[in-house]
């Protein structure tokens, strides 16, 4: 089991305050022009990640790179409709154990804005960047990530495999897996281990399989769907 990962817990919250913190952009590379002519249908129309790093460290360009590529090419959003800002770090003081508690907090005092919609096409994503790992009951967890609410995750790093826990934790927001093939002793995850649903991460970098494209796929549809007319008598 060495260098296994275990992605994700999930918690319930209830709803969040909004406070401005100044944020800096990282330019998301919009040449798109390779994939000129693209009539390819995506989940969001855009899409917004405001990542708040929670200490001293960044996310790694590279892991954010990997991560909007591979929304691009699955799909969920066009590379150059995909916007990060980037919090400047919040210096806490150590010793600071994480936890639940902690995370949650940290979103309500520093989220700027929120996605009030979940099935709006241009969504709003809350990312904490944590100074890993996150405590409970005074135990340190092996997670990557937690994904918390329908609109906000966080990562914790350093690690190797932040571009694949980004991806994860995103395929929970847009609702991944929760059909009857999904892993029944993981709720919400993949059977397949070489999926990035899967619930560890045993490797590097990992991508949606087939079957999560597939259900990729579905979301689209149902999202694109016309609204039928309503018939009246
Ligand atoms: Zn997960
Ligand atoms: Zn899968």
């Amino acid at each position: 089991m060495r260098g296994v990962l275990r992605y994700c817990t999930f918690l319930a919250v209830a709803s969040l305050l909004m406070l401005a913190t100044a944020c800096v952009s990282l330019p998301t590379g919009g040449d798109d022009s390779r994939f000129g002519g693209d009539q390819r249908l995506y989940l969001y129309d855009s899409l917004v990640f405001e990542i708040a790093p929670m200490g001293e460290s960044v996310p790694d360009p590279h892991a954010l790179r990997y991560f909007i590529d591979r929304l691009h090419g699955n799909a969920i959003c066009r590379r150059d409709k995909v916007t990060i800002f980037i919090a400047p770090p919040e210096k806490l003081v150590p010793p600071w154990q994480m936890t639940m508690h902690t995370v949650v907090w940290f979103d309500k005092t520093h989220r700027q804005l929120k996605d009030l919609d979940p099935t709006d096409r241009d969504g709003y994503v809350f990312v904490s960047y944590i100074e890993g790992p996150i405590w409970e009951n005074g135990v340190p967890k092996a997670i990557g990530g937690v994904h918390y609410a329908h609109d906000a995750f966080a990562v914790v790093g350093p690690d190797l495999r932040q571009g694949s826990v980004l991806l994860h934790e995103m395929g929970h927001v847009i609702g991944l897996v929760s059909d009857d093939k999904a892993d029944s002793d993981h709720p919400l995850h993949c059977r397949n281990r070489n999926c990035v649903m899967y619930y560890s991460a045993w490797s590097g970098y990992t991508d949606f399989d087939k079957d999560c494209k597939r259900r990729i796929q579905r979301l689209i549809r149902v999202a694109r769907a016309p609204k039928r007319e309503v018939k009246r008598r």
